[in-house]
């Protein structure tokens, strides 16, 4: 055979076509450049404080539509201020004077929640001031949703929402507050111990300065719904998802309803669309691992969210999601104009190589050439400026 062939006249020229399509067949450009721009995008994305896990997170993010937040620590700072605090009479009775029950009421809370990593616990040792003497506290229990149960001083005592009262069957006790008790927006600690309510401390959060501009921009970057879901009273979940404009709200959730509700919110939605949750991981860590997109706030979170997220924000402040998402277009936007520009350009090529148009230089550029080309566009996925309108809350 390879006497015959070397017998053609058309022998070089043959080789010449075969080594040109050879070389413009090359997949170098796609191969280099495509990972290079996710290596762009998620190294733009960390130096700004957002830690993307994966390329393919990157590329769920940027087709996200919808996003699912979690209230407190996450929406709101998670700071509590302790805005009243509320003994019953029998309590003012027994000691003494309404400042000693305060201040047992203060007491006995700070005790209870001396092991909890809660926001609301860190709260209450913080108001507290003073030093926790641990070895008064022993069988400690924190029940997600509704509170802390443990013996202080050998004895049963417990802090928690409603729904505490309600497992201590102990929900008659409010009823000296009167039914105004029971509907502020304001979250209430019940502080009960030995069998006896000793009454309630008032806190409130404070919603995060950048949540209702996230909130806000996420509409304009394409996000069709917007969801929050809380473990808290209705009336506080209510206050500030009309505060912020959250199109959805679900409140007193036990941490196994939050997942439910996200489950029904993945099932009613398209293959392509993707759902994102970001929490503190308190009380939300399955859902976060649960989700298309678990975003976990990285600083107030609990070690369990940052292990389970996919993607952490550094600093807390929602408004990286929407940094995030345009990190994230901006990356699969160079990707692809990379694939068809590469695959074009090699198309073409091709075409006239096999027709024996196409020489051995332009087979050079259609692969070297495009390449570099295609290196200097996925470049661009290290740089990110931010829209105009966030730059203030991204300081
Ligand atoms: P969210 O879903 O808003 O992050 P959580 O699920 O963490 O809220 O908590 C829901 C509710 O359960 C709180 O609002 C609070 O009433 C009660 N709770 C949970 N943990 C504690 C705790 N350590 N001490 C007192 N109350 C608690
Ligand atoms: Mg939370």
């Amino acid at each position: 055979i390879g006497m015959a062939m070397g017998n053609d006249p058309n022998f070089a020229e043959w080789i010449t076509r075969a080594l040109t399509f050879l070389v413009i067949s090359c997949p170098c450009a796609l191969v280099i450049s495509i990972p290079l721009s996710f290596f762009g995008g998620i190294g733009a994305a960390s130096a700004n404080g957002i830690l993307v896990k994966g390329s393919n997170y990157l590329e769920a993010l940027s087709q996200t539509k919808y996003v699912v937040f979690d209230k407190t620590g996450t929406l709101t700072k998670g700071v509590f201020e302790v805005t009243g605090m509320h003994p019953t009479a029998e309590v003012i009775k027994r000691v003494g004077s309404e400042e000693e029950a305060r201040a047992l009421l203060l007491e006995t809370a700070a005790l209870l929640e001396s092991y909890s990593n809660h926001p609301i616990s860190k709260s209450l040792k913080e108001a507290y001031a003073k030093d926790v003497d641990v070895d008064r506290i022993s069988q400690v229990e924190e029940i997600g949703g509704h509170g802390v149960i443990a013996m202080i001083d050998g004895r049963k005592a417990a802090a928690g929402n409603h729904r505490m009262l309600k497992k201590l069957g102990m929900e008659g006790s409010i009823k000296e507050f009167g039914e105004d008790a029971g509907q502020k927006a304001a979250t209430m600690v019940h502080v009960v111990f030995d069998d006896l309510y000793l009454g309630y401390i008032e806190i409130s959060d404070i919603v995060r300065p950048q949540s209702k501009t996230t909130i806000e921009n996420l509409k304009k970057a394409g996000i069709c719904k917007t969801v929050m879901l809380t473990g808290d009273h209705k009336k506080v979940a209510d206050e500030v998802a009309g505060l912020l404009g959250i199109d959805e709200v679900h409140s007193e959730l036990l941490p196994a309803d939050k997942v439910s509700k996200v489950e029904q919110l993945l099932e009613s939605k398209g293959e392509k669309e993707k759902l994102a949750f970001v929490g503190d991981g308190i009380n939300d860590a399955p859902v976060l691992s649960r989700v298309d997109i678990g975003i976990a706030m990285g600083a107030l979170g609990s070690d369990a969210a940052i292990e389970a997220a996919d993607v952490v924000l550094m600093d807390d402040n929602p408004l990286k999601i929407l940094l995030g998402i345009q990190i994230s277009k901006k990356c699969l936007r160079v990707v692809y104009q990379n694939i068809v520009f590469a695959l074009g350009v090699k198309a073409v090529c091709l075409l006239l190589g096999a027709l024996g148009i196409a020489n051995m230089w332009m087979a050079i550029f259609a692969d070297v050439g495009v390449m570099v080309l295609a290196v200097l566009n996925a470049m661009r996925c290290l740089r990110v400026t931010p829209q105009k309108e966030l730059e203030p809350g991204l300081e």
